[in-house]
C-alpha cells in the first residue's frame, strides 16, 4: 500500500503546484487558451465604461429628423427591442427627445449587430441603452472639473466680441447679462466701458463644457462703477452689490391703486367694442379716472404717444428681458417721453379710457423675451438684501473680491497688440 500511494501523492502535490503556478502566470496568458474565462478585472473599457475587446464602435452624430430606429436599424438590431426601449423605458430617457448634431456611438458584436449605444444629451450625461435579450437604459454623469478665472477688458464694440478676443467663450457675456439685468442694459453698451470678471469655467476632462458660476465682477458703464458678489450658503444663491442688496429687482405686482381687474390675460375673449373674439393679451386694472399710474419697475421710455386703439399710451424697456406697457390713459405725465429714464413707482401717467375702451382702466401689458406673457403667472425674482444671519460671511467674502476687482483694468493684450498692428507706422504695404 505505502508503496503505490507515495507516487499518487507525489503526482497530486506536483498537480496542486502546477495549478498554483498557471493560476499566478493566468493574467498573462488567457489569450493563447479560448478556455480560460475572462477576468473582470483584466478588462479593458473606454470613456463611457463599456467593454473595448470583442466590439467595433461606430460614432456619428444624430442628423435631423433621424429617429432612434433609424440610428439602429443598420445594425440589424432586433425591432422588437428597439419598441421595448422606446416604449418601456420612457421614465428614463424619452428616445423621441434624441437631438440634431449630438453625438452616439453603437458597439457592434463580431457579427456586427448592435449590442449597446451610447447617446451624449451633453456632454456631461450620457445614455447607456443595452440592446441585448434584456434592454434597457441608463443615465450616467459625468463629472465636471471647475477652474477659476479671471478677463478684463475695455469694450471696443461689445462684451461678445472683446470675450471673444481672449478666448473666452461668449456665453459668459449673456451670463453678465442676466447678473447686471436690472443695472446694465447690455445692448446699449458704450465704448470704453470696462470689466474684470472672476468666474468659473466648467470641464469634462480637457473638454471645455460651460461657463460657471459669476463669483465676482466689476462693471463700468458710462463711468459708474457697478459690483457684483456671488453669495451662496444654504437656501442662498444670489448676486449682491457691494452694500448687500440683491442686484434682482422685482416688479410692481400691478401698475395702479385698482378697483377690480375687469379683464384677465387671454389668448381668447369676446371683445365687448369690436364684438368678436380675440386674444387679450394684458391685464385690465379698473379704476377712477385720473388715479395715477405707476411704473412697474425701473426702466427707459421707448414710445409716450397716442394709437388709435392705445390711446394715450407709455412703454417701458426695463432691461434686455422684460418690457412693459400701460394703454388707455387719459394724460400722460409731462417729461414722460422716449428716452425718459424712469424709476420703479414713479408716475408715468393717469388712469382714462382713451382708445379702444368702455371704462377707464389700464390695460397693462408684459413682454417677456420678446413675448407677451401673463405678468400674474410669471416668477418675477423678488428679493431683499443679503440676511442678517449671513453678512459677516458675505463681508468677508467681498472684501477678499474688492482686493481684486478694484485694480485699474487694462485693455487686454490681444487687443493692444491688434491696435498696433492697426497704426499706420506698423503697416507694410506690399
Ligand atoms: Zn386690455
Amino acid at each position: 500500500m505505502r508503496d503505490r500511494s507515495l507516487p499518487v501523492l507525489l503526482l497530486l502535490a506536483l498537480a496542486a503546484v502546477l495549478l498554483v503556478l498557471r493560476l499566478l502566470n493566468a493574467p498573462a496568458t488567457t489569450s493563447d487558451d479560448p478556455s480560460t474565462p475572462v477576468q473582470p478585472t483584466a478588462m479593458a473599457v473606454d470613456a463611457f465604461g463599456m467593454p473595448v475587446e470583442g466590439f467595433s464602435v461606430f460614432e456619428s452624430t444624430v442628423r435631423r429628423n433621424e429617429t432612434f430606429s433609424d440610428l439602429l436599424t443598420p445594425f440589424g438590431v432586433d425591432y422588437e427591442r428597439i419598441v421595448t426601449l422606446a416604449r418601456d423605458h420612457r421614465d428614463v430617457f424619452d428616445v423621441r427627445r434624441l437631438k440634431f448634431g449630438r453625438p452616439y456611438r453603437v458597439y457592434s458584436d463580431s457579427a456586427g449587430v448592435g449590442t449597446y449605444m451610447i447617446y451624449q444629451p451633453s456632454l456631461a450625461s450620457y445614455v447607456v441603452f443595452d440592446l441585448g435579450e434584456n434592454p434597457a437604459i441608463r443615465r450616467e454623469e459625468r463629472s465636471l472639473d471647475v477652474r477659476e478665472r479671471t478677463v478684463e477688458g475695455i469694450i471696443e464694440e461689445s462684451l461678445y466680441m472683446t470675450l471673444i478676443d481672449q478666448d473666452i467663450h461668449p456665453a459668459l457675456a449673456n451670463r453678465m447679462a442676466d447678473v447686471f439685468a436690472w443695472q446694465i442694459d447690455f445692448s446699449r453698451l458704450q465704448k470704453g466701458d470696462a470689466f474684470r470678471i472672476l468666474f468659473e469655467e466648467q470641464y469634462v476632462g480637457d473638454e471645455f463644457f460651460d461657463i460657471g458660476e459669476v463669483l465676482a465682477a466689476r462693471f463700468v458703464h458710462r463711468g459708474e462703477d457697478h459690483y457684483a458678489f456671488h453669495f451662496e450658503k444654504d437656501d442662498v444663491d444670489e448676486h449682491y452689490d457691494e452694500n448687500g442688496q440683491s442686484l434682482r429687482k422685482a416688479f410692481l405686482i400691478a401698475p395702479v391703486e385698482y378697483k377690480r381687474i375687469s379683464s384677465g390675460f387671454t389668448q381668447r375673449r369676446y371683445h365687448p367694442v369690436q364684438k368678436r373674439y380675440k386674444a387679450h393679451l394684458g391685464t385690465d386694472y379698473a379704476a377712477n379716472t385720473g388715479t395715477p399710474i405707476l411704473a412697474t419697475g425701473d426702466g427707459t421710455v421707448t414710445e409716450a404717444r397716442y394709437g388709435q386703439y392705445n390711446g394715450n399710451y407709455v412703454k417701458i424697456r426695463h432691461n434686455g428681458t422684460y418690457t412693459t406697457q400701460y394703454l388707455h390713459m387719459s394724460k400722460i405725465k409731462s417729461g414722460i417721453r422716449p428716452g425718459t429714464r424712469v424709476k420703479q413707482g414713479q408716475v408715468i401717467g393717469f388712469v382714462g379710457s382713451t382708445g379702444l375702451a368702455t371704462g377707464p382702466h389700464v390695460c397693462y401689458r408684459f413682454w417677456k423675451n420678446g413675448e407677451q406673457v401673463d405678468h400674474r403667472r410669471e416668477k418675477i425674482p423678488s428679493v431683499g438684501p443679503i440676511p442678517d444671519a449671513y453678512r459677516p460671511a458675505f463681508s468677508a467674502l467681498r472684501e477678499t473680491y474688492e482686493v481684486r476687482l478694484k485694480k485699474p483694468i487694462t485693455p487686454s493684450l490681444d487687443r493692444r497688440y491688434a491696435e498696433l498692428l492697426q497704426t499706420p507706422t506698423a503697416l507694410t504695404s506690399p
